[in-house]
């Protein structure tokens, strides 16, 4: 069994930690490799939607300002500053790869207002038919606490819901879940194959998260149970490991597969 080979539809979320470097600033070197892998994916036939946080992290390497800011309306206006900065990095390199991107902000009443997500439904079918690569990110500036979706994992699964693709990749600092968090502890086991992810999310330690991750593991188990109640398999691995996809498809990357109950 190989996911990504067998999957023609595919989300492919980028997590903020995985977009920074060491320094907090946008990972030039990472968006350049992503890319170059989604064009290679495309070419053999895979559509692709990305899935990307990162506009505070782009906002606060365009300005080198406001990072200590708690104000939410600073935080808001560093995200809306930071995503023209971000698309513009992703804009660069897929053009490089002849292909064209496309921007998509949503909120959580998007998913829930039926017209909107008919608009929704049709632009990103569109997109894809014609060999663009939609580019969807949380719209932080409408979004105050309470109608937040809360963070990108579970933005990317129901999207994957919504365009009924075949795989979610989410693309983190970790290789996969593990039973307890590996930033914490050094004997942390990473879980191949989870069959059943509200069995395995009352066994495992869930641990605080870092820098300028949001969601932390618990979403991304909250993003597995959407996915997997609609039989979509999810696929939780390390975007800084060289190459992640390829090394996905050919089955050479650590990753956790979350995969839909019933087919077992
Ligand atoms: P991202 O920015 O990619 O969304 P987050 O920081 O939000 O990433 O979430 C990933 C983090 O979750 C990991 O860096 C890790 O420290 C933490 N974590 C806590 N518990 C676990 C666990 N049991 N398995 C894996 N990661 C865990």
């Amino acid at each position: 069994m190989n996911l990504l080979n067998d999957s023609k539809k595919i989300v492919i979320k980028v997590g903020s930690n995985t977009l920074s470097d060491e320094h907090g600033f946008i990972n030039e070197h990472f968006i350049s490799s992503l890319t170059h892998q989604i064009a290679e994916l495309m070419k053999i036939g895979k559509e692709i939607v990305i899935v990307s946080s990162g506009a505070k992290i782009a906002g606060l390497s365009a300005l080198n300002k406001w990072s200590r800011k708690e104000d939410i309306n600073y935080k808001q206006a560093l995200c809306a500053i930071g995503q023209v900065h971000l698309l513009e990095h992703y804009r660069k390199n897929f053009t490089e790869n002849n292909l064209h991107i496309a921007q998509i902000l949503l909120t959580i009443d998007d998913f829930t207002d039926d017209t909107r997500l008919l608009n929704i439904r049709n632009t990103l079918f569109t997109l894809i038919d014609e060999g663009v690569v939609p580019i969807i990110n949380e719209n932080d500036t409408v979004c105050v606490k309470e109608l937040k979706i809360g963070d990108n994992d579970t933005l990317a699964a129901l999207t994957c819901t919504i365009w009924n693709a075949d795989l979610l990749i989410i693309l983190s600092d970790i290789d996969g879940l593990y039973d307890k968090n590996p930033k914490e502890y050094d004997d942390a086991k990473l879980l191949d194959i989870v069959n059943d992810v509200s069995e395995i999310a009352d066994k495992i330690e869930i641990g605080s998260t870092n820098a300028f991750g949001t969601g932390g593991i618990k979403t991304k188990l909250e993003a597995a149970k959407i996915c997997n109640k609609y039989e979509i398999p999810m696929i939780l691995a390390c975007g800084s490991t060289e190459n992640i996809l390829e090394k996905l498809q050919n089955g050479e990357a650590p990753r956790t597969v979350f995969l839909p109950k019933l087919n077992y």
